[in-house]
């Protein structure tokens, strides 16, 4: 529970961050539709995506996968599932997107189902590949992790998802090698 994050800079990135450690232990947070609910709520693309079910599911990770795909591996004409990739984000781009309406106290009302979620994540990774953001996308520093953000600080130099088993685990890492390496001058000299 509470284990889902939105720290990629993109909704379709978030969505690719919900299988971790993709070249280990392939950690899968959408294990069951209830997951989906949640991860949609916690989005924020709808405001009530109702139950979800198997096949909702199934759809979704697909979309996931391809978006994963077709981001780590463009230009897609040197990979043959980079094609496949294209064409399922494609199809899925050309869903109806969610409802936006205004209540009566000027609160935005998100409506929608498995299609217009579906097509938003789609139209998300559209947008960022086509665009110059996609130039600051970056694999997180942590070789274990795998996840993908898009680097929107004004100096570039973000290293790390931003989730503390990875740059904090890096920093700890260092302090430690520099004091010993501190302690080891101290006894040398
Ligand atoms: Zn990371």
């Amino acid at each position: 529970m509470g284990e889902f994050v939105f720290v990629s800079g993109r909704l379709c990135l978030d969505l690719a961050g919900t299988k971790l450690w993709r070249r280990s232990l392939h950690t899968e947070l959408l294990k069951a539709p209830d997951d989906l609910r949640r991860w949609i709520h916690e989005a924020q693309i709808v405001d009530d995506p109702g139950s979800m079910d198997v096949r909702a599911l199934e759809r979704v990770r697909r979309l996931r996968e391809a978006i994963y795909t077709l981001v780590s591996s463009w230009p897609p004409d040197r990979h043959a599932d980079a094609k496949d990739a294209l064409a399922d984000v494609n199809e899925a781009a050309r869903l109806p997107l969610p409802k936006h309406q205004l209540d009566a106290s000027g609160h935005l009302v998100r409506s929608g189902s498995v299609d217009e979620i579906l097509a938003a994540v789609a139209r998300d990774a559209v947008d960022l590949v086509s665009s110059a953001d996609f130039q600051r996308m970056k694999e997180c520093a942590n070789p274990e992790c795998t996840r993908l953000f898009v680097d929107l600080s004004r100096a570039g130099a973000r290293r790390w998802c931003g989730m503390a088993e990875c740059g904090n685990r890096q920093k700890v890492a260092r302090h430690r090698k520099r004091k010993k390496q501190e302690a080891a001058t101290d006894t040398a000299a």
